[in-house]
């Protein structure tokens, strides 16, 4: 989608701090990490949020969270544990209209969220 910042990031026109991509799933660090380690997990195809998703999208949100096992387990956060957070539309907290999950590790999380 051409004024998403998040498919210019796959598209490389915008740089990132890539640390996984196969041909559905790319992964980088956040530009403002809120916690030591903070990844952001996206799908290739620009799906607009949660709310967005179809039954032909079922195959790629499996692969999602099987990066997610995998690049956690290599990163060695997936010992203490970790956080996924996705934020859906406005009161969701949503900014950036493009389907991503939160990664953040490296400290205690607490709840409930804000
Ligand atoms: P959300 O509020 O759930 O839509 O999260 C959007 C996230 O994207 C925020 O945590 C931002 O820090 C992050 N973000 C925005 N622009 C960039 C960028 N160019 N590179 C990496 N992360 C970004
Ligand atoms: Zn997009």
């Amino acid at each position: 989608m051409a004024d998403c910042i998040f498919c210019k990031i796959v598209s490389k026109q915008i740089p990132s701090e890539v640390v996984y991509e196969d041909d559905q799933v790319f992964v980088f660090h956040d530009i403002n990490p809120q916690a030591p380690t903070h990844l952001l997990v996206i799908p290739k195809e620009h799906i607009q949020s949660a709310a967005h998703v179809t039954e032909k999208d079922k195959e790629l949100l499996g692969q999602m969270f099987v990066v997610i096992k995998n690049v956690t387990e290599k990163l060695g956060l997936d010992k203490e544990g970790y956080r996924i957070v996705n934020n859906c539309g406005e009161l969701g907290g949503q900014q950036v209209d493009h389907l991503h999950f939160h990664v953040l590790g490296g400290r205690q999380m607490q709840w409930p969220p804000g």
